[in-house]
């Protein structure tokens, strides 16, 4: 029997199996695909090196960073490259650079003088802070209709593939929502935080990091790694069926085997989560399947050598309305260096979303036709002929956390509780980046480690 088997080997459970089997715990974690990284993977073809999957963390990323460090990966990490501060957004036909300073705020055609305005009168806006509050509600409140159309509902669909209608701001923006109910304004609210987290860093001896972060081999470096570690703890090509509790702990099923653990941690999305519990807790279907999940097709491109379709820096993001269906696009030779050969260039498109779900149906060839159309259109460059390298679609690979997220959280977690042993972790719980992820990995481990100490786990040895 093992201490503890973990199921899914994304970076949650990958995080989770680790920190738990440095702990000393004999440790199995069962994966269903082929290999390890779960979203995170980077690929190596025709030598470009392509991220098919996150393509960077942000440097403010405390848990990441610690397991780089743990894992003595600091020396591979690399920030992004000085270009790929630049980020645009698509208005009327043209991309315009995100301001990044007041300067460029007052002089970009990005918004109407009354939006700007509107934007900076915001810390005078009344505190109107609800619990159910879409993104859209809360952005429009704080900054106005015109930036929560042109800034803020395209930063939404960066991150989420959202639809800022839908998602809510407690939720999706836990930081943004409690600035505005704490003290009354995103913008002071943000700055106080920030500067409070530089002195706690500044006391901890940590030097904070700006901008984008990657390994020099790729995101995936990170997940290869941590699979390295755990070696033959870990059995790939595994999926499993069902959970069922025992006397002594859990029983795990899959196709071929059964394995017996004092303790599980479920490190799966949602609607994997369901299934395995369908048995152990039926209860909880509702719960999982009421998170929904965005779909996406992500599609890698080269604009052919010699040429470099976009302006300088790390892409561009689309407002919600125009009839265009990219939702955005990474430049990714700009954003790390080492992604394309040299004279190349490689762009991620990304297609579906909340809003376009139908666009999972298209074609390769389609989709190779909307990207040479749209980018040309986008570029303003007629001559453009991209040639695409790899298309990967993903049914299932955002969770949408809606206004009542929280509460249906603490509900999934109080029926959790009811198998002792038994504990959750992944994107979908209190965030969709890799750096919540990896935080849900070492509270699930810190969680499971407490138990296996416990006088109820002792009994069950
Ligand atoms: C296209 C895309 C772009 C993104 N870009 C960024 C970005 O730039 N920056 C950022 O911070 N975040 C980004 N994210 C989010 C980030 O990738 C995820 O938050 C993170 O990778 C999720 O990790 P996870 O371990 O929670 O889940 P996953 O990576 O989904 O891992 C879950 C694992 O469980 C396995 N599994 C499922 N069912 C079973 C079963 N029955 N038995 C065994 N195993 C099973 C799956 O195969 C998978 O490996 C992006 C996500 C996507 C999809």
């Amino acid at each position: 029997m093992h201490d503890v088997i973990v199921i899914g080997g994304g970076i949650s459970g990958l995080t989770t199996a680790y920190n738990l089997r440095q702990e000393g715990y004999s440790v199995r974690l069962l994966e269903a695909a082929p290999q390890v990284g779960g979203n995170i993977r980077t690929e190596e073809m025709d030598d470009f090196r392509l991220e098919v999957g996150p393509h960077s963390f942000m440097g403010s990323s405390e848990n990441v960073w610690k397991l780089t460090s743990a894992l003595q990966l600091e020396v591979e990490a690399e920030p992004a490259q000085a270009a790929s501060r630049f980020r645009y957004i698509y208005r009327d036909g043209r991309l315009h650079p995100l301001p990044m300073g007041p300067g460029m705020f007052l002089r970009t055609p990005l918004l109407s003088l009354g939006a700007k305005l509107r934007l900076g009168l915001e810390p005078f806006i009344p505190n109107g802070a609800r619990e159910n509050d879409t993104a859209w509600e809360f952005f429009c409140r704080r900054f106005g209709r015109e930036a929560a159309t042109y800034i803020m509902s395209p930063f939404v669909s960066g991150v989420y593939a959202g639809d800022v209608r839908m998602l809510g701001a407690r939720a999706a923006f836990h930081k943004f929502w409690e600035f505005e109910k704490n003290g009354g304004s995103m913008i002071l609210g943000a700055v106080k935080y920030m500067r409070a987290k530089r002195r706690r860093l500044a006391a901890e001896g940590i030097t904070p990091r700006r901008g984008l972060f990657s390994f020099r081999g790729g995101l995936g470096r990170i997940t290869a790694h941590l699979g390295a570690e755990l070696g033959d703890a870990v059995r790939t090509g595994t999926p499993v069926e069902t959970i069922i509790p025992t006397a002594g702990g859990f029983h795990v099923r899959t196709v071929a085997d059964t394995f017996a653990g004092r303790s599980i941690v479920l490190a799966v999305p949602p609607a994997a989560a369901a299934r395995i519990l369908s048995e152990a807790l039926p209860e909880l279907q509702p719960e999982f399947s009421a998170i929904p999940m965005a779909p996406v097709a992500m599609v890698h491109w080269t604009p052919g050598p010699g040429r470099n379709g976009g302006p300088p820096g790390f892409g561009f993001l689309m407002p919600q309305h125009y009839d265009l269906r990219v939702l955005g696009t990474i430049f990714a030779s700009q954003l790390f260096s080492r992604r394309a050969p040299a004279g190349s260039a490689l762009y991620a498109s990304f297609y579906g979303g909340m809003h376009d779900p139908a666009a999972m149906a298209l074609s390769d060839s389609e989709l190779t036709a909307l990207v040479t159309s749209e980018h040309r259109h986008i570029f303003g460059d007629d001559a453009l002929r991209p040639q695409v390298i790899r298309i990967r679609r993903y049914p299932e690979a955002i969770p949408q956390l809606l206004p009542q997220h929280p509460e249906r959280i603490a509900a999934i977690e109080h029926q959790v509780q009811q198998l002792p042993g038994l504990f959750l972790a992944g994107n979908y719980l209190t965030g969709v980046g890799i750096e919540h992820a990896t935080e849900s990995g070492y509270r699930a481990a810190a969680a499971c480690s407490g138990f296996l100490r416990s006088p109820a786990a002792e009994g069950a040895r």
